[in-house]
């Protein structure tokens, strides 16, 4: 008799049952109000009945069309739709399977087009699992504990995370771009870096919305160094931050590399890199590919999704939801002296343990997050020392719905905390 796996580690002890909009049901029909989106994933909602359509449309006509050996029409009709949403001048889309295997596509790529190595990081930065997307993957050491040597050629740079040293974002931001000048004339020879990867919000790393300022003087130095800027929008992507794509919030700054995931399909596994034309042209054909890349399902649900998302004014919503939310709880953080920080961007709210000296206290916030299961409420953490508690709420979220999320909230604290 085989059993399932002791390797996987579960957030909750929910057996999920079936999804429907924000909520998730149990095995026992229990609701719960999903404020974790299968981690930013199911920014539609459960089962999105445009979503279920196409999928199952696409299931009776074509599944698999095997895209290095035919191409298929949803993977063409995706491509044009994307075209649409992408910045000016991002013109060429390549898909893949998942977050981490578009980000080591992305890296590829990058290499190629530039025939340098090093690719430069950000402490606390989550790119993925595999060897070479978790080689750039800092928050958190169980990521790479025990498990290298990973891919070489990767240098790291702190993250302006203004809270955790007591900051303003600026002296952050200044410190962040000075250490990375001295990198570049030092350990990482600027010469020898083919791209910076960054998340426009820090994600699993604790929730820090990734300061303008900072993406700019990337943007400057990639200019400057003939270095190639890629955005790692798996999370932050298709309208999770209140604008279609997280680095829109810093004004003036186009990534030369896309990497989007997540909320792309709605829950069908599907990623995708994009990319100037002119850099992609510089790897060669064959070079990168894969059994399941834009699978047909995928890329029917994925076109289903932009629909969806543009149709219901979905960036707009999370814009606003998320507002509301963050004001929410910062309301319910006051006289909370275990609540530190409270921030977010759109949809992607974190929310900052800290024990009397200010220090990270991930105890309290794993006891606080089990305690919004058992209340109802499904949410995650997040950060290098686990003590953020992080809510995520599918895209469709109303404001009724945060009203509930936010009730909960309270509740859960005072349950947990007293
Ligand atoms: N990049 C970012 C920013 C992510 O948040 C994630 C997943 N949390 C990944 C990459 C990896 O995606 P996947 O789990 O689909 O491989």
């Amino acid at each position: 008799m085989a059993q399932l796996s002791p390797l996987l580690k579960q957030a909750t002890p929910v057996q999920a049952a079936r999804g429907e909009g924000v909520y998730l049901y149990d095995t026992e029909d229990r609701r719960f109000l999903d404020f974790t989106a299968g981690i930013g994933v199911t920014s539609t909602g459960h089962c999105h009945p445009d979503v279920v359509q196409a999928a199952q449309e696409q299931v009776g006509t074509l599944i698999h069309g095997q895209y290095t050996t035919v191409m298929h029409q949803p993977l063409l009709k995706l491509v044009e739709a994307m075209g649409e949403v992408l910045p000016d001048g991002i013109d060429s889309v390549f898909f893949t399977n998942s977050g981490s295997e578009a980000v080591e596509a992305s890296v590829r790529l990058a290499r190629q087009a530039t025939g340098r190595q090093i690719v430069m990081a950000f402490d606390g930065g989550f790119h993925g699992r595999t060897m070479g997307a978790g080689a750039l993957t800092t928050s958190g050491a169980k990521i790479r504990a025990g498990i290298g040597p990973m891919m070489g050629g990767v240098a790291f740079a702190p993250f302006p995370y203004a809270y955790r040293h007591g900051w303003t974002e600026e002296q952050a931001v200044a410190f962040a771009l000075n250490e990375l000048d001295r990198q570049l004339a030092s350990t990482a020879p600027a010469s020898d870096v083919a791209a910076f990867i960054v998340e426009p919000v820090l994600g699993e790393g604790g929730y820090v919305p990734t300061p303008a300022a900072f993406l700019q003087g990337l943007r400057e130095r990639a200019d400057r160094h003939g270095i190639l800027l890629i955005a790692d929008e798996v999370q932050t992507g298709y309208g999770r931050t209140g604008k279609f794509w997280g680095h829109q919030h810093a004004e003036g700054v186009v990534p030369d590399i896309i990497v989007t995931a997540k909320g792309l399909a709605s829950g069908f596994p599907l990623s995708a890199i994009a990319a100037p034309k002119a850099i992609m042209e510089k790897a060669w054909p064959g070079s990168q590919g894969g059994t399941y890349g834009g699978n047909a399902v995928a890329c029917a649900a994925a076109l289903a999704t932009l629909e969806v998302v543009q149709g219901e004014n979905l960036v707009e919503n999370a814009r606003v939801q998320g507002e509301k939310l963050v004001a929410g709880v910062r309301e319910i953080a006051q006289n909370r002296p275990a609540i530190g920080d409270v921030r977010g961007r759109g949809l992607m709210v974190g929310i900052e343990f800290v024990d009397a000296e200010g220090k990270p206290d991930g105890a309290t916030a794993a006891k606080v997050h089990a305690a919004a299961a058992a209340q109802g409420l499904l949410l995650l953490t997040c950060g290098v020392y686990g003590n953020v508690v992080r809510m995520i709420p599918p895209l469709v979220v109303t404001a009724e719905q945060v009203d509930e999320g936010l009730a909960l909230w309270a509740k859960t604290l005072d349950e947990a905390l007293g």
